[in-house]
């Protein structure tokens, strides 16, 4: 089997990190991005990219369930100058996982703690050249907005603005998201019974933006639901996604593999 790239998983310092890593290998995934986005997060990539420095990718970033622990400018700026000496220090490939989540019905002034936290980041990325890993729920609207106004034009340009993670969103949001040089994550969510409106969304993406990612320990695919999730399990959505695609297997994991070091680790 050709080799795969899993996009955005987490690993949480608990874990036994040296056996997921291992078992990544033995499902022949050619590399992840371990990603962050709190204490723990942000440890269980350092511990990952320790383990299996250039398999495991280092992601780190401050999560939008950060942002309620960040009250005003003077504490946003403290937690992104340890962000960026976090990212410096430890060779991250991509800032994340940062963006807005309104899912839970938050008040007005919690949600603009979340924009100021992620255009605050947004900016970080553009200045370090680096792409974000991006997490966005029913938040379309401001998601495309921030991007809009903070990403860096020459990453836009080469492609390499960043991923959206675990994509779910509909046409519409993906032709506004492609020409901003942005990606596209898919999740075992393509696998699931209730995805079909996913599964319409997907031929239509660019198919050197596609993503294979797990977002594990969430989220198992289709056999293996109900189990804690891990990177090996990422070849099952991605031989649902080349179906969808009407690519053969290898063709379809060589074009993931590609696609994902195009933007995490560029040549
Ligand atoms: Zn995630």
């Amino acid at each position: 089997m050709a080799p795969l790239f899993d996009s955005h998983c987490h690993f949480a310092p608990g874990d036994d990190i040296a056996g997921v890593l291992a078992r990544a290998r033995e499902a022949g995934l050619s590399g992840l991005l371990a990603v962050g986005g709190d204490a723990a997060a942000d440890a269980g990539a350092r511990a990952a990219a320790a383990l299996a420095p250039g398999f495991a990718l280092p992601a780190f970033g401050i999560d939008r369930t950060e942002a309620g622990s960040i009250p005003d400018p003077a504490a946003l700026a403290s937690r992104l100058a340890a962000l960026e000496e976090a990212v410096c220090s430890g060779g991250a490939a991509a800032l994340g996982e940062i963006g807005l989540d309104y899912s839970r019905g938050d008040d007005a002034a919690s949600r603009a703690r979340q924009r100021a936290l992620f255009a605050a980041q947004l900016r970080l990325a553009a200045r370090l050249g680096l792409p974000c890993s991006i997490h966005s729920r029913d938040a379309e609207e401001d998601t495309l907005a921030l991007l809009r106004e903070n990403l860096s034009p020459e990453l836009a340009a080469a492609g390499r603005a960043g991923s959206l993670h675990c994509f779910v969103g509909s046409a519409g949001f993906a032709a506004a998201l492609a020409p901003l040089g942005l990606s596209f994550g898919l999740s075992g969510i393509v696998t699931f019974r209730s995805a079909d409106a996913l599964r319409a969304v997907v031929p239509l993406l660019p198919r050197d933006r596609i993503l294979i990612e797990t977002d594990s320990p969430y989220l198992a695919p289709v056999p293996l639901r109900g189990n804690p999730c891990e990177p090996a399990f990422a070849v099952h959505t991605a031989r649902r996604v080349a179906e969808l695609l009407g690519l053969p297997g290898d063709e379809a994991f060589a074009l993931f593999d590609a696609n994902a070091r195009r933007l995490f680790a560029p040549a």
